[in-house]
């Protein structure tokens, strides 16, 4: 399900890593407090903020006025979590400030929705050639720079604008040691 709140994702980083279940991972990060209760009352698995958010996730300005409780219940417009899986590979990224680049040479491919929509249509077949310098690439494998990602398994932060709030270092390591996996972190807007 995608959203049209600003976010913070984090995925691992090997695009093929499925989780043997969700309920393990979950926990993990009940345990370290960065989620907590699940909410009820909005679509697919939501979950409050934890209560060591603000410990794993750094916000750069110098104090941040971050809302943790919906004005109204049913609002999505407060800072909580998103656990998003699919059996399928999905791209997350968008509609708003998309960066793609060929790796070989940095050209900018301008239309990604276009490119999206062509890897959607046949993830496995799909190449995407670069009318600059010829090289040929998986969609997965280009430069997405922090705007675009592919995976089976996000963890999306909702209500957070892009570089407003980075995750710690702390964060990501306990992912990897959850996981086995590297994970990283992309903003969509
Ligand atoms: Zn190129």
């Amino acid at each position: 399900m995608s959203s049209s709140l600003p976010s913070l994702l984090l995925y691992p980083q090997d695009p093929d890593y499925r989780p043997a279940d969700t309920g393990t991972l979950i926990a993990s990060l009940q345990d370290a407090g960065l989620i907590g209760e699940s909410v009820d009352d909005l679509p697919g698995q939501r979950y409050a903020a934890g209560p060591s958010f603000l410990q794993h996730i750094s916000f750069l300005g110098c104090s941040p006025a971050v809302e943790f409780e919906p004005e109204v219940p049913g609002s999505e417009q407060f800072c909580h979590a998103g656990i998003l899986y699919s059996g399928h590979l999905q791209f997350r990224g968008g509609p708003q400030q998309v960066q793609v680049h060929c790796r070989q040479c940095r050209h900018r491919e301008t239309d990604w929705a276009a490119l999206i929509d062509a890897w959607r249509a046949d993830p496995q077949n799909h190449r995407y050639i670069c009318p600059e310098c010829g090289a040929e690439s998986h969609a997965t494998d280009l430069n997405w720079r922090k705007t675009g990602a592919f995976a089976h398994l996000f963890i999306e932060l909702y209500n957070i604008y892009p570089h407003e709030a980075v995750p710690t270092d702390g964060i990501l390591k306990r992912l990897r040691e959850a996981t086995g996996v590297d994970w990283k972190y992309i903003y969509v807007r």
